[in-house]
C-alpha cells in the first residue's frame, strides 16, 4: 500500500481505539503527539524501502534508506513481521523514556500505544496486497489475505486508490457520525 493509505489506516485505527476505550483523561499535548506517533508508526515498516517517504524528504535519505534496506533484510522482511513489531516497539519505548523529561506532561504510554497501533495497521494493510508479509519470521513464509493471490491488491493500482482508500474514508465518516455524542462527551470531559 502507499504511504497515504497507510497513514489513513493508522489514523482510522487510532480513532476507533481512542473513542471506544477512553479510559483516562488525556492532555491535549499527549493527544497531538500520539497522533503524530501514530502516523509515524503507520509508515515505519517501509523504512526497509529506499524509496519510502520516510527517506525521500531527507537530504541523504536515499543512501540511509539503502543502508536500512540491507540491515533489515530487504523490503517486506523484519519490519513487516511480529518480530519487527516487537523490535520497533522496544526502540520506540527507549526513545520515549529518553525524551520524556523534556515533555513531562505527555503520557508516553498513550504515545507508545498510538505508535504501535499505527505500525500494526500497516502490517494488516500490507497483508491485503499481492506480496503478503512474513508475519511469523524467522519462518520465511509470506502471508496474505484473501488466500487467493489474484483477489489481493497491487500497491498503487486503482483498487487501492478507488476502493480501499474511499472505503477507509467512508468507515471514518460512518464511525464518527455513529459515535457523535460519545465523541462530544470525550472532548468535554476527557481532553484537558
Ligand atoms: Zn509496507
Amino acid at each position: 500500500m502507499t504511504a497515504r493509505t497507510h497513514d489513513l489506516a493508522a489514523i482510522t485505527a487510532l480513532g476507533i481505539v481512542f473513542v471506544l476505550m477512553p479510559e483516562q483523561v488525556i492532555t491535549l499535548s499527549t493527544l497531538l503527539i500520539a497522533v503524530f506517533a501514530n502516523l509515524i508508526g503507520g509508515i515505519t515498516p517501509d523504512i526497509d524501502q529506499p524509496t519510502a517517504p520516510f527517506w525521500r524528504n531527507l537530504p541523504v535519505g536515499k543512501y540511509l534508506g539503502k543502508i536500512f534496506d540491507k540491515m533489515l533484510g530487504g523490503h517486506r522482511f523484519i519490519s513487516h513481521s511480529i518480530l519487527g513489531l516487537a523490535l520497533f516497539g522496544y526502540l520506540c519505548h527507549l526513545l520515549l523514556v529518553f525524551i520524556h523529561p523534556i515533555m513531562p506532561s505527555v503520557n508516553i504510554t498513550i504515545v507508545w500505544w498510538a505508535f504501535m497501533i499505527g505500525m500494526f495497521s500497516h502490517l494488516v494493510m500490507d497483508t491485503l496486497t499481492k506480496e503478503g508479509i512474513p508475519w511469523f519470521l524467522p519462518i520465511p513464509v509470506k502471508i496474505g489475505l484473501p488466500p487467493m493471490k489474484s483477489w489481493r491488491i497491487t500497491t498503487g493500482t486503482w483498487p487501492e486508490t478507488w476502493v480501499v482508500f474511499p472505503l477507509l474514508l467512508a468507515l471514518n465518516v460512518w464511525f464518527y457520525m455513529h459515535h457523535y455524542h460519545q465523541i462530544l462527551h470525550i472532548i468535554h470531559t476527557k481532553i484537558i
